[in-house]
């Protein structure tokens, strides 16, 4: 995978908003570009750069090079507020993401940018570049934004349940929480309706989902926009093993402590351990850890707990020493590499989209417990459209009671359901597995992508536009 010395014919530039759930399955994105013979930039803030690390083996493919959001000592932490961040993001990434592709010596054919940063498209245009906008999220949550930011879906949301196209009904705790509860984060909805401001004017529309996952919410959206599928975004030694070293996704945000626990899981039995994390943004009520540490406890099973340093003044006093026969708590740890050891039975997972399709990809088993944002919608299909999993109930508090979590990691790591569950689990494996490898529906779509922007002089004045 070197990439010195190599006469490359285009050049691409790769710009995520600056946090892990969105590095990761961009920065992936990216050595699947590498390795289809592209050069890839991923361009990210200064104070990511000194605050994070990416391995080695990721610079070997992919250059990653500093931007300014405007807060280059503080981050994102520094901002009185996220839309102040946002604004400033904007005035001043607008002006050194252009500079940082106008002063590259290999001819850049196209800005690859984080759907959530729109405004990039319009540095793109400036440049004479393709513009790329790459979403996140799943199609079914990116369609449920559509159906409000378009006035399909009326908010306050009316009913008890919503039909859309393409997807299960839906209680109203399934939907995105920006949506189901207006009042808890009214700053945060507009983030997310304004991927789709100048969608139209994009040349590529990038979903990190595939084809068999969600065919019919994607039939319905490929209707309002052309969207191709790129997933599932994780390192292909855990899938389809075609990029050689790609082990990893090579960025962490906090320092994982590899080999203790590599230790740990080595010294437990095949599908014994309960393997649980919240991500990195979600922030737990104290009740709710207490109750969580609690259920687990009284499951008896081994567990892999990642509490990063924040919240872990929410444990119950003591519970470490409590625990330390059966459990193991961590602040951060390698996921990807935990979820493909075969000691891990099953995922106690917030539902992140990104734990969500590496679950799927792994073929673990998974226990849901959503706290926000995008959760809910995934948990909700989870357990009830690719049945992998169980979603633990709440008490009118919101919370998943003690005995709830105990109940539902009984249910995925014992007796029928969870042989059942286990059968599902492998199935989407190896159908994940399948849209990545050699001509599956990704791996046609990224080889498109990759042969227009080689092959093509760029008219961008509409979507899926560069023509000879
Ligand atoms: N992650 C990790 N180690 C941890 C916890 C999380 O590497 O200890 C990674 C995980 O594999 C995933 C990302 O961080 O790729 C979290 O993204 P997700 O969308 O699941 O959740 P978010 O943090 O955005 O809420």
């Amino acid at each position: 995978m070197e990439k010195e010395g190599k006469e490359w014919k285009a050049q691409v530039i790769v710009f995520p908003f600056p946090v892990q759930g969105h590095i990761n399955p961009m920065l992936q994105f990216s050595k699947r570009l590498f390795s289809k013979g592209l050069k890839v930039t991923l361009a990210t803030t200064h104070f990511l750069l000194n605050h994070s690390t990416f391995q080695t083996q990721t610079q070997t493919t992919v250059t990653v090079e500093p931007i300014s959001d405007g807060f280059d000592k503080g981050g994102m932490a520094e901002a009185a507020s996220v839309e102040a961040y946002n604004d400033r993001f904007k005035a001043v990434g607008s002006e050194t993401l252009f500079e940082l592709i106008k002063k590259q010596r290999i001819p850049v054919k196209c800005l690859v940018y984080d759907s959530t940063l729109p405004w990039a498209l319009d540095v793109a245009k400036k440049l004479g570049i393709a513009g790329a906008s790459f979403f996140t999220q799943s199609c079914a949550v990116n369609s449920i934004y559509y159906h409000v930011k378009h006035g399909l879906l009326s908010l306050p949301v009316p009913g008890p349940t919503v039909s859309i196209d393409g997807l299960p009904l839906l209680q109203i705790n399934d939907l995105p929480s920006f949506v189901s509860d207006l009042e808890s984060y009214p700053s945060l909805l507009p983030i997310m309706l304004i991927q789709f401001s100048n969608l139209e004017e994009a040349d590529f529309i990038l979903f990190n989902t595939f084809d068999k996952l969600e065919d019919q919410v994607l039939n319905w959206m490929v209707k309002q926009w052309p969207i191709k599928t790129i997933g599932p975004t994780v390192p292909s030694m855990y899938s389809d093993k075609r990029i050689e070293g790609d082990t990893d996704y090579g960025f962490n945000l906090f320092k994982p402590s590899e080999d203790s626990i590599m230790n740990w899981l080595n010294n437990r039995e095949t599908g014994s351990v309960i393997y649980v994390s919240f991500g990195t943004i979600a922030e737990l009520k104290k009740e709710q850890m207490e109750e969580l540490a609690f259920g687990l406890k009284e499951s008896n099973y081994h567990f892999l707990w990642v509490v990063r340093e924040s919240e872990n003044k929410k444990l119950p006093n003591g519970f470490a020493e409590e625990i330390a026969e059966k459990g193991f708590m961590v602040p951060w740890c390698p996921q990807l590499e935990v979820l493909a050891h075969g000691a891990v039975g099953c995922f106690m997972t917030h539902c992140g989209w990104n734990s969500t399709i590496e679950s799927l990809s792994l073929g673990v088993p998974v226990v849901a417990v959503p706290q926000w944002i995008d959760q809910t919608t995934n948990a909700k299909l989870t357990a009830d459209v690719w049945e992998v999993g169980v979603r633990a109930g709440v008490d009118e508090k919101g919370i998943a009671r003690r005995e709830e979590i105990e109940r539902c990691t009984r249910e995925v790591m014992e007796g029928e359901r969870g042989i059942e569950i286990r059968r599902n689990a492998m199935k989407w494996k190896e159908l994940a597995k399948e849209a990545v490898d050699e001509d599956g529906s990704s791996d046609r779509n990224i080889k498109e992508f990759v042969d227009r922007l080689l092959c093509s002089r760029i008219d961008s004045s509409r979507p899926d536009s560069i023509g000879n």
